[in-house]
């Protein structure tokens, strides 16, 4: 199992450059990659099946990878896919396996002892309930309050794992005194727990876009950059596209987009090109123009 050897698989130099490798998230998490499928070019190759001719240069395979994302041809972008150790708190694990597009396979606390490891937020990322956003998080507390905040999170989940150790103590039969799967019913969602998760590239970026947006939670939103960077390793030109076309992009309503066209049509503000192709640019102005 598991021996090494040449491949005549198409690969990525920069995800194998950190396979296996621990990225580090929140104060004991961590994001490592076990595993992947294809590059830009699969992506590339799927596109040229359907459409059935071929592209020539990288130039071109660049170009078609950014019109497929702009113009949401996704299928191209399931060809290719990932497998991510993941070691998160429990209540960041059941946001993120709300995703139901990925396959998972999670620790069973039935069968294992719970390792006493568990999320403490540092001083700085506790903080009031938002006043403007239900969800969020607002104002900062004094250093006082914070580490006192700290330090009771710190105490409860210490106590629930006493009382944890004392259900699973070994009794003069050999056996625990209550069930693993009972005695950790008592044990806080801070705790850690692991997963692996494999996720096809299309999904991928539909987490990512969620997850990496200031409305998540902070805690999901640090493994979600991390995951964003090692896209960046493993598909440089889709990254890319994605940035562009979905993470630094924004859509506009109709009524916003009639707002845009009448205060754009005051001022003749279209005089270079910003970075886009003649038709990009057309495609621009046809956006602006169904505003009126
Ligand atoms: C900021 C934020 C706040 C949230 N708050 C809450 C909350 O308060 N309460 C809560 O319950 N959830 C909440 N969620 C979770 C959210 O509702 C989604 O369940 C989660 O983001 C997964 O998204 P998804 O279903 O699009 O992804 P996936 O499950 O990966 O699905 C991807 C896409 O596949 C399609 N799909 C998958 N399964 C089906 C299906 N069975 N039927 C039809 N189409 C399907 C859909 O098009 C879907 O968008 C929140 C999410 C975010 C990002």
């Amino acid at each position: 199992m598991g021996n090494l050897y040449a491949t005549g698989r198409v690969v990525s130099e920069g995800l194998d450059s950190v396979l296996n490798q621990e990225f580090k998230a929140l104060d004991k998490g961590f994001v490592r990659v076990v595993d992947y499928m294809g590059n830009d070019s699969s992506i590339v190759q799927a596109a040229r099946v359907s459409y059935g001719k071929g592209t020539k240069t990288t130039q071109d395979d660049v170009a078609l990878i950014r019109y497929l994302l702009k113009h949401k041809h996704t299928t191209p972008f399931e060809m290719c896919e990932i497998k991510l150790h993941i070691k998160a708190p429990i209540f960041i694990a059941r946001q993120w396996l709300r995703h139901r597009t990925a396959s998972v396979n999670e620790y069973s606390a039935r069968y294992s002892i719970i390792e006493e490891e568990y999320y403490v937020p540092a001083t700085e990322n506790i903080r009031k309930q938002s006043s403007s956003n239900k969800q969020g998080r607002g104002e900062a507390l004094s250093t006082e309050e914070s580490q006192e905040i700290q330090n009771k999170m710190d105490q409860v989940t210490q106590n629930c794992f006493a009382l944890y150790n004392e259900f699973i103590k070994i009794d003069d039969n050999n056996n625990e005194l209550v069930a693993k799967e009972l005695a950790r019913s008592i044990l806080p969602v801070n705790i850690y727990t692991q997963f692996y998760w494999k996720i096809d590239l299309h999904n991928l970026m539909h987490f990512l876009r969620l997850r990496c947006d200031s409305h998540a939670q902070y805690e999901i939103r640090e493994y979600a950059n991390i995951i964003l960077d090692l896209l960046k390793l493993w598909l440089p030109s889709t990254y890319q596209a994605f940035l562009d076309y979905h993470i630094n992009a924004i859509n506009f309503s109709a009524q916003e987009m009639s707002m845009l066209h009448s205060m754009l049509s005051q001022v003749e503000v279209v005089d270079k090109l910003e970075g886009l192709s003649m038709r990009e640019y057309n495609e621009f102005k046809n956006k602006i123009n169904k505003g009126i």
